[in-house]
C-alpha cells in the first residue's frame, strides 16, 4: 500500500507532508490563531492538538475532552483542514468519527491490546500509531498487526523517540527506524522531531533527516503562538510562528 488516503489527491505516503499544530487544544482562540497561521503557510493537515492528553503528573492539564473536539472541528471546516488527534478510550471511538480524520494512538498506549482492537474494529479512519517509548521495532510492527487483523489497515507509523540513558534530548529518535520500516512494512512512516527531540533547535535538522531517508509520510511538528505559555510541550519543545516560517524556508 504505502499510502493512505486522506482525501481525493491527499494522501499521507504520497509526498512529504508537513503536518504541524500545538500539543494540544486549549482555547478556541488559539486554535484559530494556530489554523490561520498554518492554513496561509500551506499547511493542510493539522496536528489537532490533543483533545485527550495522555500526561504523566495527573495533576497536569489532561484536555479538554469532547469540548476540544469541538473547536477542531470549527478550525477544521473553516480552513478545510484534515484534523488528527489522540484517542485514549476505546468508548471515545464512535464519538470522536464526528469531529477527527486520523485517529492517533499515542506511545503510552501502543501497548494497549484491547485499544489497538478496538479501532481496528471500530473505525475505518487513518491510524496514526506512534512507536511505544520502549518499544522494540518488532513490538511496534506487531502492534500495527493488531491494528489490521482487527479490520483496518489505514495505517501510519510514526517515530517519536525511544527512552536511552542519555537525557539531553527528551527521546532519542531513531532514525533508523524510516529505512527499516519502509523495507519490512507496508504502512508509510513519519517522524516526529518534537516528542523525539524536546529541543526546538534540533527538529530543523531532524526534519531534513527524515527527509534525506524519505520518510515517505513526512514530519509531524508541535507549534505554538507563544510556546512559554502552552499548556503541554511548550517551553522548549513547540516552535513559535517565526522559528516555524524559518524551518519551512529551510527546506523549501
Ligand atoms: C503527542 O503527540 O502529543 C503525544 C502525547 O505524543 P507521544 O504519544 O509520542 O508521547
Ligand atoms: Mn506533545
Amino acid at each position: 500500500m504505502r499510502r493512505v488516503k486522506l482525501d481525493e489527491g491527499l494522501y499521507i505516503g504520497g509526498e512529504f507532508e508537513i503536518i504541524a499544530g500545538p500539543c494540544a487544544v486549549e482555547n478556541s482562540g488559539q486554535m484559530e490563531e494556530i489554523g490561520e497561521f498554518l492554513s496561509k503557510h500551506g499547511i493542510k493537515i493539522l496536528r489537532g492538538g490533543g483533545a485527550f492528553k495522555p500526561r504523566t503528573d495527573p495533576k497536569s492539564f489532561q484536555g479538554l475532552g469532547v469540548e476540544g473536539f469541538k473547536i477542531l472541528k470549527k478550525i477544521k471546516e473553516k480552513y478545510n483542514f484534515k484534523i488528527v488527534s489522540e484517542i485514549m478510550d476505546p468508548r471515545d471511538i464512535e464519538m470522536a468519527h464526528n469531529y477527527i480524520d486520523i485517529f492517533q494512538i499515542g506511545s503510552r498506549n501502543m501497548y494497549n491490546y484491547s485499544l489497538l482492537k478496538e479501532m481496528g474494529g471500530k473505525t475505518n479512519r487513518p491510524i496514526l500509531l506512534k512507536r511505544g517509548m520502549s518499544a522494540t521495532i518488532e513490538e511496534w510492527i506487531k502492534a500495527a498487526e493488531y491494528i489490521e487483523v482487527a479490520g483496518n489497515n489505514n495505517i501510519i507509523l510514526c517515530e517519536r523517540g525511544i527512552r536511552s540513558f542519555d537525557d539531553y534530548t527528551r527521546n532519542l529518535l531513531d532514525l533508523m527506524a524510516v529505512p527499516i520500516i519502509k523495507e519490512k512494512t507496508n504502512y508509510p512512516i513519519i517522524v516526529d522531531p518534537s516528542h523525539g527531540t524536546g529541543r526546538r533547535e534540533l527538529i530543523l535538522p531532524a526534519v531534513k533527516a527524515a527527509m534525506a531517508l524519505e520518510a515517505d509520510g513526512g514530519v509531524m511538528i508541535e507549534i505554538h503562538s507563544n510556546p512559554e505559555e502552552a499548556l503541554s510541550d511548550g517551553g522548549v519543545q513547540s516552535l513559535d510562528f517565526e522559528e516555524f516560517r524559518n524551518l519551512l524556508t529551510k527546506i523549501n
